[in-house]
């Protein structure tokens, strides 16, 4: 028997229908390129959204059109989040990081009519347009006053496409299956393959994300996205805010210390996102200025593992809770989160801390498992480690124009990460499948010798990678950045790490560098390293 509920489909325009009705006055701060604070409120952006509908429809743009954005992130950007999926059409968010010949790829394979890019990326835009001959059009994130001079083809300012819409655009009711955007994974092996999100996934991960032990979300709080709005939809936020009435805080391209700390501080920020390469040059300037944003209560660290002496001092030095997320560009990116318990918070920060080196537990709607090399799945006693798999309503199915069949046979997604799951359901990343290294038939989890060597004090960063070795088929290398100022020696770190490892897992040798390869989305690139130093 089925039951006599409305049939409403979850769709990306409710969202802003719903910040913009109830939380109307709730601000929305962003810093723009030119570095100004610009501020409005979410009832501005969504009768802003709208008018972009109305102008995009206007310009003949129909459901299902992709329509790309290289922009920081900033309310224009914001408004195109809800403008373009809003209407039926496809919001392709593009990483500027790429490489050219990548980003004309993306736009071909995407085949988009439409590049709406900041100031900052005219030039990147000019150099692979003559490549681009799907793009109708370039749509500039500025006013009339500030439009560069451009040799692209039908470049116009954002703010005069606006100023020509119709008002009273009403937004379609969809088909919650159909697409509202598309993200490339950075396609570290091979071509980037496109994640096309569908507005059901995309609500569905907004409110789960938007739950106590999650992200926190609420009309009380401030949460400020470090994390791009070209990754992974800034892991959700720009979503979650408007679905709670969060007020949101968006940096724009001053992610240096000082420009985060100013709006940290300023927008009286509560919850702030990013990935650890963001925070460990934040906090040492915290600590060099001898500052702390007032009202920052939690911060939620992703997207590679956070090093333990960094959870350590963010909760122990700066009284600062940490949450630690896992997910992927495929799992909208969601997967899991670690919030420890009570019982948890009477014991000592470093005791703590190594707990929460865990990438923690799925939220309701996702499910994981690990298994072994032949798919069947291991025990969660948080020993046995395998291949990490995930299922649910906002993880991807297969890749946008690929009919390649990705999934199991019993339909999980196979994630490429190596994991444990404890009795509890805490789940830890030892490391990704191609990054473990083996030496004489035993793994070494490169993640494990990276935390245990930026534990040193004089060390801010760290990748271990394998290198070959007649003897152990591979033996860990470590390539480390010293800290500000210190000059650690090659013995010096070893035998640090020689009285915290097993001795086959110390490395053999210390590189010594003033910076790692990070890829465009914040994590460091060791098929790089694996390139220079795995000779
Ligand atoms: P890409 O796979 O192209 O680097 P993603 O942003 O989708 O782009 O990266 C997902 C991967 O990042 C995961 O599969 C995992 O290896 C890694 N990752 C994400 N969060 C964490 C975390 N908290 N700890 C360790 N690794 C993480």
């Amino acid at each position: 028997m089925r039951g006599r509920m409305m049939e409403m489909p979850l769709l990306v325009s409710s969202l802003v229908e719903h910040a913009g009705g109830v939380y109307g006055d709730q601000a929305v701060v962003s810093r723009n390129t030119d570095g100004a604070v610009h501020r409005y409120s979410w009832r501005d952006v969504r009768d802003r959204s709208r008018g972009l509908s109305g102008a995009l429809a206007a310009r003949g743009i129909t459901a299902g059109d992709r329509l790309a954005t290289l922009a920081w992130n900033n309310h224009r950007h914001l408004e195109i989040y809800y403008g373009v999926s809003g209407m039926g059409a496809v919001c392709h968010t593009l990483n500027p990081r790429l490489h050219p010949a990548e980003l004309a790829f993306v736009l071909n394979h995407a085949e988009d009519r439409i590049l709406f890019l900041d100031t900052t990326f005219v030039p990147l835009a000019e150099a692979i347009a003559d490549k681009l001959p799907r793009v109708e059009a370039y749509v500039v994130l500025t006013g009339p006053e500030g439009m560069p001079e451009t040799k692209l083809p039908n470049a116009v300012a954002y703010e005069d496409l606006l100023s020509g819409a119709e008002g009273g655009f009403t937004w379609p009711t969809l088909d919650e299956h159909d697409a509202a955007s598309l993200c490339y994974t950075s396609g570290t092996t091979g071509n980037p393959k496109g994640v096309l999100y569908s507005h059901r996934s995309t609500v569905l991960h907004a409110m789960a994300i938007s739950m106590p032990d999650v992200f926190m979300m609420g009309s009380r709080e401030s949460v400020l996205p470090v994390v791009p709005m070209f990754h992974a939809n800034a892991w959700g936020i720009p979503y979650s805010a408007a679905l709670t009435g969060t007020k949101l805080v968006l940096p724009g391209p001053r992610l240096d210390p000082t420009g985060l700390t100013e709006l940290l501080t300023d927008e009286g920020v509560t919850c702030c996102a990013g990935v650890p390469s963001v925070f460990i040059p934040l906090l040492q300037h915290w600590r060099d200025q001898g500052v702390r944003p007032p009202a920052l209560e939690r911060v939620l660290i992703g997207g590679s593992a956070p090093p333990r002496s960094l959870i350590a001092a963010l909760e122990g030095e700066f009284g600062i809770e940490f949450l630690h997320g896992w997910g992927m560009t495929e799992t909208s990116p969601l997967g899991s989160v670690n919030r420890v318990g009570r019982e948890w918070l009477d014991r000592g920060v470093e005791e703590r801390s190594i707990f929460q080196t865990k990438q923690g537990r799925p939220p309701f709607g996702v499910e994981l498992r690990i298994v072994d090399d032949q798919g069947a799945p291991l025990p969660h006693d948080g020993t046995a480690g395998g291949e990490l798999q995930i299922r649910g309503p906002w993880v991807a199915a297969g890749y946008f124009r690929d009919d390649t069949e990705r999934l199991t046979s019993d339909g999980w997604f196979p994630t490429g990460d190596v994991a444990t799951i404890d009795a509890q359901g805490y789940m830890q990343i030892t490391d990704r499948t191609k990054d473990l290294i083996k030496s004489g038939g035993e793994w070494i989890s490169s993640i494990d010798v990276e935390n245990m060597a930026m534990g040193h004090p004089e060390i801010s960063m760290a990748a271990v990678i394998g290198v070959p070795d007649e003897r152990w088929g591979e033996r860990p290398l470590l390539i480390a950045v010293p800290a500000q100022g210190a000059t650690p020696t090659r013995d010096e770190v070893l035998t640090f790490l020689g009285e915290r490892l097993a001795k086959w897992q110390v490395p053999d040798d210390v590189v010594f560098v003033e910076q790692l390869p990070m890829g465009g989305t914040g994590k460091v690139q060791k098929s790089k390293l694996r390139e220079e130093y795995g000779g």
